[in-house]
């Protein structure tokens, strides 16, 4: 409704970018990121355990800015994955039907069908009379790696000709024309590529439907654009390296390596602690850390045997 609105109204109005991207300014928030343990697969791609490391240690705040514009793009991103997922119950593609399978709520009464590892078909009609569910993301969680996530969706596949059934992940993107001119061109952001591998490891499953909407729809042509993603071992491998620094820093107080190759990287620009990763002796202040966190935990596990 909305972009035929927008299309029929392309002659009449006139877009000015740069004073929207002004007035967009004006609305910049700062969010504090809750530092915890776990790495998260929506951001493995740029996630420094050494940063997250040298953050408690110096107990420095790690401040991320997102623009109003990111803001919005976040909650239209999840307001069109809804949409989507409803319109991905199912679908029928070279020989073989795909069926979005999870976690479903009962828009009545809550009530919720299947859980994190056992995926279901939405059910007809809940015990309460209603007909109507929602689609919950299923959530994953590796404590070994210290590693969690949640994917979009998960589809059941059946193979009409093999009569084989497997199961894949749908990863749903709201892009602008701009990155969707991009995609065109053989370009895949590294960032997506990681978080999909990421689930790869999380889940056990081994192939994704990558899907990309433009929320530009309306200046281009191409409107969605979709790939098929594999398990690729290598990354699989450098995403299980990190985790375990991650790991190794909050059990054993081991400092992680860099993955910022200089001070000057678009990554370290970013990053709180940036000075002392690159040109403080951090022994002295990681041991003094050591000692603060033991007796943390050790008045703690005291106070719980009282
Ligand atoms: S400068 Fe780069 S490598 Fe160093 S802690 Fe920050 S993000 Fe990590
Ligand atoms: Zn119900």
């Amino acid at each position: 409704m909305l972009q035929k609105f927008l299309a029929s109204s392309q002659l009449k109005i006139k877009e000015d970018n740069d004073v929207s991207d002004k007035l967009l300014n004006i609305y910049e928030v700062s969010e504090t990121v809750d530092i915890e343990d776990y790495l998260r697969a929506h951001n493995i791609f740029y996630a420094c355990p050494r940063e997250n490391f040298l953050t408690k240690v110096y107990e420095r705040e790690k401040v991320r800015s997102f623009s109003a514009k990111g803001k919005i793009s976040v909650i239209l991103g999840s307001f069109f994955q809804h949409d989507i997922r409803d319109k991905m119950k199912f679908f029928y593609h070279d020989n073989k039907e795909f069926y979005l399978v999870g976690k479903w709520t009962c828009k009545n009464c809550k009530k919720i069908y299947g859980d994190d590892t056992t995926w279901v078909l939405p059910p007809g009609v809940c015990s309460c009379g209603s007909t109507d569910f929602a689609y919950c993301e299923v959530s994953f969680k590796n404590d070994e790696l210290y590693l969690k996530g949640s994917v979009d969706g998960i589809l059941k596949v059946y193979d009409r000709i093999t009569e084989q059934t497997e199961y894949i992940v749908l990863e749903i993107k709201l892009i602008g024309n701009t990155v969707m001119k991009k995609y065109e061109e053989k370009f895949f952001s590294a960032d997506y590529y990681y978080q999909i591998q990421t689930y790869f490891l999380l889940s056990g499953l081994k192939k994704a439907l990558f899907l990309l909407i433009n929320r530009d729809a309306w200046q281009s042509t191409q409107i969605i654009k979709t790939f098929w993603v594999s398990y690729d071992e290598e990354v699989i491998e450098k995403i299980k390296k990190k985790c375990i620094e991650n790991k190794e820093a909050v059990l054993k107080f081991v400092l992680p390596s860099r993955i910022c190759s200089t001070p000057l990287d678009e990554r370290a620009k970013d990053c709180p602690v940036v000075k002392e990763c690159f040109f403080a002796a951090n022994e002295w202040a990681i041991e003094k850390y050591k000692q603060r966190i033991l007796t943390e935990k050790k008045d703690l596990d005291l106070k719980q045997n009282q």
